[in-house]
C-alpha cells in the first residue's frame, strides 16, 4: 500500500544531518510508492534539499531565524508542511530538538507519538515501531491507532541509501516571534571520532581498575582505526575521573547505535545497556562469566581484558 511520509529534516552548517539522511532513505523504503516529503528549516535549506536522496517534496524554509531551533517557531512551520503533505507517517530524529517537537507536535495533531524508536516497519498495511524498554533490558514493539503515525527513530537505524533529491521544493513561512531569547552558543570542542558517530566503540569499565587501563583501550580503538573506532565508557569509570563525561554510554550519557561495540570490563548494568544495546554486535570481554554483559553479548571473552585485549589488538594486526 503506498503511503506518504513527512521527515522533520535537521541542518547543521547548511547541510543536513545524517539522520535525516537516513530517515529519508527509510521513509523511501516504507513509502512503496507513496510520497516521500522532507521539511528543512534554516540557512541553506532550499540547496540542502538536493541531498535528501530519496526525497520526492522538500518543503524548506532558508530564514536564519529557524538556525537556532526554538520549538515555538519550527512547530507551524512543520505543521504548513504536514497540512500539505498529508502523511500516514511522520519520522523525526531522536536529537535534542526532535526529543521536544515529537510530543508537541503529536498533542497538536490530536495523535501518539513512539519515542526513541529503533525500527518502524510496515506489518501487512500498519506500521509497527521497535524502542528499548526498561532500561533496555525489553524490546517494545507499538502499532499506532491514530493518524498520522509519528515516531522519533535512533541515529544508525536506517542505512542511508542515496538516490535523486527531490523534484519540487515547496517554500515554508519564515520564523515568526519568539519569546525566547537565545543570547549565545556555547561549542563543546570535541576532537576526532565521535562515539555517536563510529561505527566501532570500544568502551572501557570500572574494572579497568585505573585511568590507565584506558590505554589498552585506545589502543584497541586505535588498532581498529581513528575514523573507525571512538573510545566510550561507563557512568562508573566517568564518575571515577578516568574518562571525560562527554565519553559516557548510557541511560545518562549517550545512546550509541554503531556495528560493533565492545564492552571491556563492564558488568552491563540496565542503565548502561539503555546507551549500548542498539548496537548491531557486542562483543564483551570481562573476567566473570556470569556478568550480565554476556546476555546481551554476540560475542563474549571470558578472561582478564589485559591478556585479552592485547590479544586482539594482536589479532587485528595480522590484519
Ligand atoms: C539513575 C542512574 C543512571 C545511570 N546511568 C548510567 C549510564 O548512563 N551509564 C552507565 O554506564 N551506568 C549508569 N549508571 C550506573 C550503573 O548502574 C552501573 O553502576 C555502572 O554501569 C557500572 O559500571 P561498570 O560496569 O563499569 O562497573 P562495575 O559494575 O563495577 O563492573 C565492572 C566489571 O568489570 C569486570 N572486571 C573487573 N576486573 C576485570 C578484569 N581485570 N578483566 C575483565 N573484567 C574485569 C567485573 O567482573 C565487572 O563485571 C546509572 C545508575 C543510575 C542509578
Amino acid at each position: 500500500m503506498a503511503r506518504n511520509i513527512l521527515v522533520v529534516g535537521e541542518l547543521v552548517g547548511g547541510q543536513p544531518t545524517p539522520t535525516t539522511l537516513e530517515l529519508v532513505s527509510g521513509a523511501a523504503g516504507l513509502a512503496a510508492g507513496g510520497n516521500v516529503s522532507v521539511t528543512l528549516l534554516g540557512t541553506g535549506a532550499t540547496a540542502a534539499a538536493a541531498a535528501c536522496g530519496g526525497a520526492g517534496t522538500a518543503y524548506a524554509s532558508d530564514d536564519a531565524g529557524y538556525d537556532t531551533f526554538r520549538a515555538e517557531q519550527w512547530l507551524p512551520a512543520v505543521e504548513a508542511a504536514l497540512d500539505q503533505a498529508n502523511p500516514d507517517l511522520v519520522l523525526i530524529s531522536q536529537s535534542t530538538p526532535g526529543r521536544e517537537l515529537g510530543p508537541r507536535l503529536a498533542h497538536r495533531r490530536n495523535t501518539a507519538v513512539a519515542m526513541d524508536c529503533t525500527s518502524i516497519v510496515d506489518e501487512g498495511g500498519a506500521f509497527k515501531a521497535t524502542r528499548p524498554a526498561f532500561g533496555g533490558n525489553a524490546v517494545a514493539t507499538y502499532g499506532f491507532a491514530t493518524t498520522p503515525a509519528m515516531a522519533t527513530v535512533r541515529a544508525k537505524s536506517f542505512e542511508i541509501a542515496g538516490g535523486a533529491g527531490p523534484s519540487s521544493t515547496v517554500a515554508l513561512p519564515g520564523a515568526g516571534e519568539s519569546r525566547t531569547n537565545v543570547t549565545g552558543h556555547e561549542q563543546v570542542v570535541a576532537e576526532g571520532l565521535q562515539i555517536t558517530d563510529a561505527s566501532v566503540v570500544v568502551s572501557g569499565g570500572r574494572g579497568l581498575g585505573a585511568a590507565e587501563g584506558f590505554e589498552m583501550v585506545e589502543a584497541l580503538a586505535n588498532a581498529i582505526g581513528s575514523d573507525k573506532a571512538a573510545v566510550g565508557a561507563s557512568r562508573a569509570a566517568v564518575d571515577l575521573g578516568w574518562y571525560p563525561p562527554s565519553q559516557q554510554v548510557g541511560l545518562t550519557g549517550k545512546v550509541v547505535t554503531p556495528n560493533v561495540y565492545f564492552a571491556i570490563a563492564i558488568s552491563g548494568a540496565s542503565q548502561h545497556l539503555a546507551g549500548c544495546s542498539g548496537s548491531k554486535v557486542i562483543v564483551a570481554v570481562n573476567r566473570d562469566a556470569d556478568a550480565n554483559i554476556f546476555n546481551v553479548a554476540k560475542y563474549g571473552i571470558v578472561g582478564d581484558y589485559k591478556t585479552i585485549v592485547p590479544a586482539i589488538i594482536e589479532e587485528l594486526k595480522k590484519g
